[in-house]
Order: structure tokens, then C-alpha cells, then sequence
């Protein structure tokens, strides 16, 4: 029935037989695509509205020498709404790469490139935080992927790095090829994270510490984005961490995906 979709599962029955298994999971599947339907069409309407806010806050006059209170609570809305975008921004993204059936195997990314550019975004950053931040990539290793994703799923790791560290760490980014194929991997000496909440961390909106990272101005959505970009290019996250040492964020491209520079 093409109207269906089923999940299949194959287990040895007795010696000398398989058993099929099949499970419809049509109104499972159906359930879903509607619940991602409805997060991308709420993130867009609400785009919309906060546009014209965040405009006029721009646009209004606010001596803080004359009314200090009134210049307190712009600093706040303005903060606020900043937030609110980022928050949009990245649902988008999280349901854009849901949708995704963009082919990897189609577009040669050029990462040395691309992680340069991000090295600046990052020592931009750095500014008021004096990491060192070294970036240790190897020339012309190219890979064939999806362009924006695999630059926001690097980001994402680049800037946790720099925002959960604490002022004056070492941040090392490595781009590496390895036996199996290209490495990513951003190591810091920051705040790290106990090993009890390592496995939810890839979940939307999971926080170690919701009132700290808030004020980061996250969304709460890095790394859920991150480990959907990397199960797009057939791979996955993993992480490292002590608490009050330093983590690493890694992931390898398989060699598969290399692209001959
Ligand atoms: P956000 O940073 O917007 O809160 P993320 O999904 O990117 O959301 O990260 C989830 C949580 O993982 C963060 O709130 C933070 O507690 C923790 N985290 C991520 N990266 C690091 C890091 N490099 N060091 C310590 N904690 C981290």
C-alpha cells in the first residue's frame, strides 16, 4: 500500500529461518511531519512581527542621562528581542534541515575556506573574552556536503566553545584527516559538563544550566541542529568532557566523502 509506511525488522526464527517484521508506523510518521509543519510555519509567521519591532526599537530616541529607568528597560527589550530572533532564526534552521533532502554527494564544500571565515567570526567574539583561539587546519582537504549546514553545525561547536569558557581559556579547532576519513574537533579547557548530562545535550532546548546559558543569548537548539546537519552526512557527535577541565566536540566525515582537492 503506498499510502503506508512501514518499519522493518529481520530476526533469525529457529535454525534455519528469518522472521519479517512490519510495523505500521504511517499515523507515527504522519504525527511527526505535522508537528514539523507547524514549528516551521509558526517560527515564519512570528518572523514578521519581531522585524517591525526590533525596527522601531532602533528608531527610539532614548536619553539614559534624562530617564536612566527608561534607558534600562530599552537596553532590555532590545537584548530581549535579540534573543527572540536568534531563537526564530535557529528553529528555521532546525526545520530546514528536518525537510532537507538536499543530496550530499552533489556540492564540493571547500572547509579550509569556509573555516577561515569562521576563525574571523570567532576572534570577533573573542573580544571582550581573550581566548586563545587557534584554528590547526590541513590545506585543501574539501569534502562533499551540504555547505550551510556543515557551517552552522561548526559554528555552533566554534562559539559554545568560546561562550563556556571562561575569559583567558585555549580553544584549539582541528580539521584533520584521520584513517577513517576527516575530523572535526573543537577542544577547550572551559566549564566542561558532568557525564550525567552528556547524553540529553544533543536534545532540543536541553541546558546544563538554563539561567547561565540564557544569558548567552542561546537558543537552546545548537547542538540539536548540529547532530541533525551531522546525521545528514552520515555521521555523528560525540563528546568528551570534565567537569572544570575542558570538553571536546568532535565529529568524522567518512572517507567517503572526501573530495579531491
Ligand atoms: P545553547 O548554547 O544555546 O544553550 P546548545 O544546544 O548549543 O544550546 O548547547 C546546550 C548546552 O550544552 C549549553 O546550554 C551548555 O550548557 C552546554 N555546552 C555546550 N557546549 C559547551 C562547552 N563547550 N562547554 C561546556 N558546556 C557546553
Amino acid at each position: 500500500n503506498p499510502n503506508k509506511t512501514f518499519e522493518y525488522r529481520i530476526m533469525p526464527y529457529g535454525e534455519e529461518h528469518l522472521l519479517l517484521i512490519a510495523r505500521d508506523i504511517t499515523r507515527i510518521s504522519q504525527l511527526e511531519a505535522m508537528r514539523k509543519d507547524f514549528v516551521a510555519n509558526v517560527s515564519h509567521e512570528l518572523r514578521t512581527p519581531l522585524t517591525v519591532i526590533t525596527g522601531y526599537l532602533e528608531f527610539l530616541p532614548v536619553d539614559s542621562q534624562e530617564n536612566p529607568m527608561m534607558a534600562k528597560a530599552f537596553n532590555e527589550m532590545t537584548a530581549q528581542t535579540q534573543r527572540m530572533q536568534n531563537l526564530i532564526e535557529d528553529l528555521l534552521v532546525l526545520s530546514r534541515i528536518e525537510a532537507s533532502s538536499e543530496r550530499i554527494y552533489e556540492h564540493v564544500v571547500d572547509m579550509p575556506v569556509m573555516l577561515q571565515q569562521l576563525e574571523r567570526e570567532a576572534q570577533a567574539l573573542n573580544k571582550d573574552k581573550g581566548h586563545t583561539i587557534t584554528f590547526h587546519v590541513t590545506d585543501g582537504l574539501k569534502v562533499y556536503g551540504v555547505e550551510t549546514e556543515l557551517r552552522s553545525a561548526c559554528s555552533n561547536l566554534v562559539f559554545n566553545a568560546v561562550h563556556y569558557t571562561p575569559p583567558g581559556g585555549v580553544i584549539d579547532v582541528y580539521w584533520q584527516q584521520t584513517a577513517e576519513g576527516v575530523r572535526f574537533c573543537v577542544a577547550d579547557n572551559g566549564e566542561g559538563i558532568s557525564q550525567a548530562h552528556l547524553a540529553r545535550l544533543t536534545e532540543r532546548f536541553y541546558r546544563v544550566d538554563k539561567a547561565r546559558s540564557r544569558k548567552t543569548g542561546g537558543s537552546g537548539l545548537g547542538l540539536s541542529i548540529v547532530k541533525h546537519v551531522l546525521s545528514h552526512h552520515n555521521s555523528q557527535l560525540e563528546i568528551s568532557s570534565v567537569v572544570n577541565q575542558g570538553s571536546q566536540f568532535a565529529f568524522v566525515l567518512n572517507r567517503e566523502l572526501l573530495a579531491a582537492s
